[in-house]
């Protein structure tokens, strides 16, 4: 028997903090990961690799998902373990938002690709940058602040 696929949410504000005007992919670590895949990174080493697009409401409505697509997850985990001779195996997510409400995401997938068990992450995402916190940009003007402490833009300062 087929195994329904539950669907996977994940808050907007869990994402939003990573996306950029023009898609570029980052790596989440630690914080950074959304909720839904703390328990399996906890279990398995994973590179968790997320791209989206900062202002999506000029993106194209997707009525087959009832949102628009403005970006996506990949998601590597670590095989050396598995049967298979492989380094990794992938799983990718559409991220899916309703524009109107913004409060959550919808995942679909994980969709296996030809590539689902390979030995190398994808060229596009070799050089990510890693952002180990929620907020990488400063939640008072925006600027872009990594996991400093201090935004030297505006001088916010992050609580522990
Ligand atoms: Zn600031």
């Amino acid at each position: 028997m087929k195994k329904k696929k539950r669907k996977k949410t994940i808050p907007y504000k869990e994402i939003k903090n990573f996306l950029t005007k023009d898609c570029i992919p980052v790596r989440l670590e630690g914080d950074a990961i959304p909720n839904k895949f703390k328990n399996l990174v906890k279990k398995k080493k994973c590179y968790v690799y997320a791209s989206g697009i900062e202002d999506f409401s000029s993106d194209t409505y997707d009525p087959n998902h009832s949102g628009i697509q403005f970006g996506g997850l990949q998601i590597y985990r670590d095989a050396t373990m598995d049967p298979e001779p492989y380094l990794f195996n992938v799983d990718g997510y559409s991220m899916i938002i309703d524009s109107t409400t913004s409060i959550e995401i919808d995942l679909i997938g994980p969709e296996k690709t030809i590539n689902h068990w390979t030995n190398t992450i994808a060229s596009g995402l070799t050089g990510a940058k890693v952002q180990f916190h929620k907020f990488p940009k400063c939640p008072n003007c925006g600027n872009i602040i990594g996991d400093v402490a201090i935004c030297n833009y505006c001088g916010w300062i992050r609580s522990k």
